[in-house]
């Protein structure tokens, strides 16, 4: 049953740390959102997945999008990091960074749908870099911690992640492993009661200014999928040394770290559920990060698409727009249409989720058809910008580059093929 909007507010309100940080500016944003009717009701009253109240949870995130955040996308562009203290505090206050997290640890208690409603949100970010960094915090570093993590645990790391008082990352890449998680080298050796950890993390999303990680590592010699585990690991121990801020093509503002670990001593009670289970936590988490994922992305394209259709609409060439040449505006038709079917399948996918199925196949195709659509979109679109396209000034080049992380990173196109493999039993067995 839909959530009253009334209920919503309690839900907001019953962050007893909502209340005692943010009250005035999330109870204007919110009540503003809520009380204009004109705005929720032109969307669709009958939509598949979301209510009003997610509508009005996107409108207010919205709000804050446009005033705290996109006037400030190009300098941190520049700079290669935005400031993640800062802009989590903004968000964790107005409650964005844990809507389906338990509301005794700073959560809303919402469930996944309005996650996949703020990611679809985030997208209105004028770049990838930013929203990536907020969807590891909110639904890539803590899923398993708020799942599986002890109620200790959970007050020191996932109570300030959601409230944006600590800044999360997730440790599972390294140097020699990425696709195959299960190769990681990274080891948490049992010494009384804390491990000493070596080894190393590499591509690690807000890495140089992380508070602590939620890293995979080895913590005996048994069998691969069955020999890690989850810790929540403090940034600041003896022994952490971020080597270096990776130089990429794209996600500019989002900082890239690789971490290494030098006899690092942290408690044992820091490990997330039971030990040995890492690995299958940590599949788990990929779920969520995945489908959140493909909701920040949709929003992402249909904006490039809608900015392309003005840019030619306006642009002339051979006397007419460019828009009105019949392989651009077939192009863009078809690429709307094949927006809409990722969509129908995240929105399919997110509510068979929140009703407990194991969506792993479903979200497998949707993040591998989200990682296509995005190359060819990007593609096209910025051919129809001619020179401009190949500019830095337009949202179109930035998609481009952003974009193009989404067929390797969270599990590589092909590693979402041999998933989709396996659960249609048609992979070879080894
Ligand atoms: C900007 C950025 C941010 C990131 N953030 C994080 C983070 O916060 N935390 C984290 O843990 N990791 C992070 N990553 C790492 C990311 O998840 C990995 O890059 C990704 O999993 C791929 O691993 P890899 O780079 O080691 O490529 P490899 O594992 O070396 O794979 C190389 C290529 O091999 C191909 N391939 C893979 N599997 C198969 C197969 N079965 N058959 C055929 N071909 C195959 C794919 O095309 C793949 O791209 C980030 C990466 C980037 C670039």
């Amino acid at each position: 049953m839909a959530l009253g909007v009334r209920a919503l507010r309690v839900h907001f309100c019953a962050s007893r740390h909502f209340l005692k940080t943010t009250a005035v500016y999330h109870q204007r944003h919110f009540s503003e959102n809520v009380s204009s009717k004109s705005k929720a009701s032109a969307e669709p009253a009958d939509h598949i997945l979301y209510t009003q109240e997610h509508f009005a949870l996107k409108d207010s995130l919205r709000k804050l999008i446009d005033q705290e955040i996109n006037p400030f996308v190009d300098k941190w562009e520049e700079e290669g990091q935005f400031p993640a203290h800062r802009i989590f505090k903004i968000l964790g206050s107005a409650g964005f960074l844990g809507v389906n997290k338990p509301v005794e640890y700073g959560g809303l208690g919402l469930d996944f749908s309005y996650s996949v409603a703020v990611a679809e949100e985030l997208g209105n970010i004028n770049c990838g870099g930013i929203p990536m960094a907020i969807g590891v915090q909110s639904d890539m570093a803590t899923p398993a911690l708020a799942r599986f993590g002890s109620a200790e645990l959970k007050n020191e790391f996932l109570l300030p992640s959601i409230m944006g008082e600590k800044v999360a990352c997730l440790g599972v890449s390294e140097v020699g492993a990425g696709s195959d998680v299960a190769s990681i080298k990274t080891t948490a050796v049992r010494k009384g009661d804390e491990f000493v950890i070596n080894g190393g993390k590499m591509w690690t999303t807000t890495g140089t200014q992380a508070d602590w990680m939620c890293l995979l590592a080895n913590t005996s010699d048994g069998p691969p999928h069955r020999n890690k585990s989850l810790i929540c690991l403090p940034m600041n121990l003896p022994g952490i040394h971020i080597a270096r801020k990776i130089d990429k093509l794209g996600m500019r503002s989002s900082d890239t770290a690789e971490v290494f670990f030098e006899d690092v001593r942290v408690p044992c009670k820091n490990i997330i559920g039971q030990e040995g289970m890492g690995f299958t936590y940590q599949m788990l988490q990929f779920q969520e990060e995945r489908l959140w994922g493909v909701a920040n992305i949709l929003t992402m394209m249909e904006k490039v698409v809608q900015e392309t259709i003005n840019y030619t609409r306006q642009r002339k060439i051979f006397q007419q727009p460019v828009l009105y040449h019949q392989v651009v505006h077939f192009r863009l038709a078809e690429l709307q249409t094949e927006i809409e079917l990722l969509r129908s399948l995240l929105y399919h996918c997110t509510a068979l989720y929140i009703k407990g199925n194991d969506v792993t196949k479903l979200a497998s195709m949707a993040k591998l058809k989200a990682g296509r659509l995005a190359r060819e979109l990007g593609d096209s679109c910025l051919q129809y910008w001619g020179g401009m396209g190949f500019t830095s000034d337009v949202l179109v080049s930035r998609f481009y580059r952003d974009s193009r992380l989404m067929s390797i990173g969270a599990g590589a196109d092909e590693v979402m093929l041999s998933i989709i493999c396996k659960y249609m039993d048609i992979l070879p067995r080894k």
